[in-house]
């Protein structure tokens, strides 16, 4: 066959002689096997083969089908493209649409997924990492602008880039290493995992600016909404900055980055300068929570094993002043049935708990430090387990299992719990603590209530050992549980709504005490509390006495919501053991200090957060004629999901598809319907196409489609026929 090449851009076919020149035509001119190449040459050629009646064709040109996908390119750029990846020719003239022409060239699995946030953060690591040579950049940029296109929110900026640099300058701004106040500043936090390569830029930059900024410089970095795992990066910054400049660290810096700091850290810097002395405890019930976490719980963590009558003074006086105020607050916050107590809370957590699954989680005796170690180590864990609610309450008291443990269990304070009922309402189920809850919540149902109750927490405080292996002990089992707890979570049916609350029935106070208080008669201790004796009845005209010795109070049964009489530690000492010893524990629980009193309450939901799916329709068809189209969809998550429809529209123009089918968890599917009439060329590229699916628990969410239809006129196919003819 004779071939005319107008662009110098395809490959001879094979046995064909090529004519760059007039001579080298005439030369082959009436042979049938020649490329003839050049614009002037092919009219020549042209002109005396059609002279002749001779037939021949146009070569494809891989230039011209580049430039049809994005006129911005050179021809010098299309044509360095074609030199520069190996069989660019073929992939460019085997491709259909933008996308498969883009896969070709560029082999990564980002250009068939639908635009959004997580497409957005690939996008752009991409780019970073690959620095796409400059002649690559219109195609691209014709891409990521049909990427933005697809988006209304912030996530549209991220395709404003399509270079290296520009991918870097919004990579840096979006993680925080370079500052932003633009609309990458209010984008969600940057959803995938950090490369090493960026990690090293964030570490090399931000060392820098923390010794600038003499080891503040985290201030500017964690109120930003990065990933944590980039502000822990920080607060070790920080960390390692004082650890050589000591004299210009202040112990609320060491509160304020503890946060983010492992247990290790904080107290390597508590060393360099101690926690500030706690004021004495507010009298408003409302700021007592913030004053425990931000000043008493960092002093009495760090005087633990410390051996100084100064600091054992502070945490007395701190202690013994809450303990009184608690004393007042309590019978008062009992009567009004106020929340912030933990039994009436639980009460109405139970109440409340039509349709979804519940699973209440009582540990044993761990305070709010545990609390937060436990958190960490669940968000590892379990993925879709999203806290929705870190708080506190008070326990009741005195802090013992015998007393709190059921009141919670049945919602009510403990003169009121039902001795021959284990929860309030008889269709809770009780999991055991040897049990593998996992088998048994696999056959969970809507309205469930569970609860999961584990002394193992409070059993390892309880063992012989120095206060650091039992704290030690303490994290591991901690660690366990979380384990445990991400495969109960997981076994609950995904159709179902899961909340999980972590609480616990009391706390415990965070030192060593001396059983040093006597009983009154007839009365059992358990630590640092009390109670029983000859009567229920008490002789007390007041709500609570403290006694002579300053050391425990009595409390008035009823006004505490007891069935007896019981006295509570006040000071930092236990009672005597019942038969009359003496001794010491470590973290000893039953009185009413702080620590005893202020307790957990996590509450999670499971799956808060909308799964991701990715989807594209591609097709191609005549205007106006009957079409078919391919849906693909991709479920990353663990949910099984719903599809319910498809909806194409825009331009006057409304096509919607009921599909409700299921899509798997971390599965993809395909599906072909008809679409009747095809639209035409001018209308696709204005419509826009998007999912409607259905998640486990009942809510809807809609994602938005890529459209890649392609749509031919009739006029048009019968004009580029006679072209060739
Ligand atoms: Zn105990």
């Amino acid at each position: 066959m004779r071939y005319l090449d107008q662009h110098c851009d395809a490959s001879p076919p094979a046995g064909h002689a090529v004519a760059d020149a007039e001579s080298e035509f005439l030369d082959h001119a009436l042979d049938t096997d020649i490329v003839v190449r050049g614009t002037k040459l092919c009219a020549w050629a042209t002109f005396f083969w059609d002279g002749r009646g001779m037939r021949y064709q146009p070569l494809r040109s891989p230039l011209r089908k580049l430039r049809s996908y994005s006129p911005a390119m050179t021809d010098s750029e299309a044509r360095e493209l074609l030199a520069a990846i190996p069989g660019a020719e073929q992939k460019i003239l085997g491709a259909t649409d933008l996308r498969g022409l883009l896969e070709a060239l560029f082999p990564a699995d980002l250009w068939r997924p639908t635009a959004s946030l997580r497409h957005g953060a690939h996008w752009l690591l991409w780019l970073d990492e690959q620095a796409p040579t400059a002649f690559a950049q219109p195609l691209l940029k014709v891409q990521a602008t049909l990427w933005q296109d697809q988006l209304d929110g912030a996530e549209k900026h991220l395709y404003g880039a399509s270079s290296a640099d520009e991918a870097r300058t919004l990579l840096d701004q979006w993680l925080g290493i370079e500052e932003t106040a633009g609309a990458i500043a209010d984008l969600p936090e940057f959803p995938l995992p950090i490369p090493d390569r960026l990690r090293q830029r964030v570490e090399t930059m931000w060392t820098r600016r923390t010794i600038e900024k003499r080891g503040i410089y985290y201030r500017t970095i964690v109120s930003r909404r990065i990933p944590r795992e980039l502000k822990e990066d920080v607060a070790r910054m920080s960390a390692d900055y004082f650890k050589s400049h000591h004299s210009e660290l202040e112990s609320s810096i060491v509160q304020e980055i503890s946060d983010f700091l492992p247990m290790e850290e904080i107290g390597a810097l508590r060393k360099i300068v101690p926690p500030e002395v706690p004021p004495l405890p507010p009298a408003d019930a409302a700021l007592v929570a913030a004053w425990f976490c931000n000043s008493y719980l960092p002093y009495r963590e760090w005087a633990i094993d410390r051996d100084d009558e100064a600091v054992r003074t502070v945490c007395r006086e701190r202690g013994t002043a809450f303990a009184k105020w608690f004393l007042e607050f309590y019978p008062t916050a009992l009567a009004a049935g106020a929340e912030t107590i933990s039994f009436r809370r639980s009460g109405r957590v139970m109440h409340d708990h039509a349709g979804k699954v519940t699973l209440m989680i009582i540990l044993d005796g761990i305070g709010i430090w545990d609390a937060k170690e436990l958190t960490r180590h669940i968000k590892s864990e379990q993925k879709r387990l999203v806290l929705t609610k870190n708080d506190w309450c008070f326990a009741a008291v005195p802090t013992v299992t015998e007393i709190c443990k059921p009141a919670m269990r049945q919602g009510v304070a403990p003169r009121n719990v039902n001795p021959s009922a284990y929860a309030l309402s008889s269709d809770s189920v009780r999991l055991l603590e040897n049990e593998d809850a996992a088998e048994i919540l696999r056959g969970a149902r809507v309205n469930d209530f569970y609860i999961w109750s584990l002394i193992q927490t409070d059993q390892t405080y309880h063992k012989p050992g120095d206060a650091r292996t039992i704290r030690d002990n303490v994290r591991a089992i901690l660690e366990g549980l979380a384990k445990r707890i991400a495969s109960a979570v997981e076994a609950v049916p995904n159709q179902l709504k899961l909340n999980v609350i972590i609480t616990t029935d009391h706390g415990r106070y965070l030192g060593r005490s001396e059983r040093t208080i006597p009983l009154m008669p007839g009365m059992l201790s358990h630590q640092r509390a009390a109670w029983g004796g000859p009567s229920s009845a008490s002789d007390l005209r007041t709500d609570f006495e403290i006694l002579p010795s300053e050391k425990a109070a009595r409390l008035h049964p009823e006004r505490f919501g007891l069935l007896h009489p019981a006295l509570v530690a006040i000071s930092e000492d236990s009672f005597l053991n019942t038969d009359g010893s003496r001794g010491a524990d470590w973290f000893p629980h039953g009185g009413v200090w702080p620590e005893e009193v202020i307790i957990p309450w996590l509450e999670f939901q499971r799956d808060a957060e909308p799964p991701h799916v990715d989807g594209r329709i591609s097709g191609s068809g005549v205007e106006g004629r009957d079409g078919e189209i391919e849906i693909h969809l991709t479920n990353s998550s663990p949910l099984e999901l719903n599809i319910l429809s498809v909806l194409i529209e825009g331009s006057n123009l409304d096509y919607e598809f009921p599909l409700n089918q299921k899509l798997s968890p971390i599965d993809a599917k395909a599906i072909t319907r008809r679409l009747s009439p095809w639209p035409s060329a001018s209308n696709v590229v204005r419509l826009k196409a998007k999912c409607i699916l259905r998640l486990p628990t009942g809510d809807q969410l809609t994602v938005a489609l890529a459209l890649d239809l392609t749509s031919e006129s009739l006029q048009k196919r019968h004009s580029d026929l006679d072209d060739l003819l």
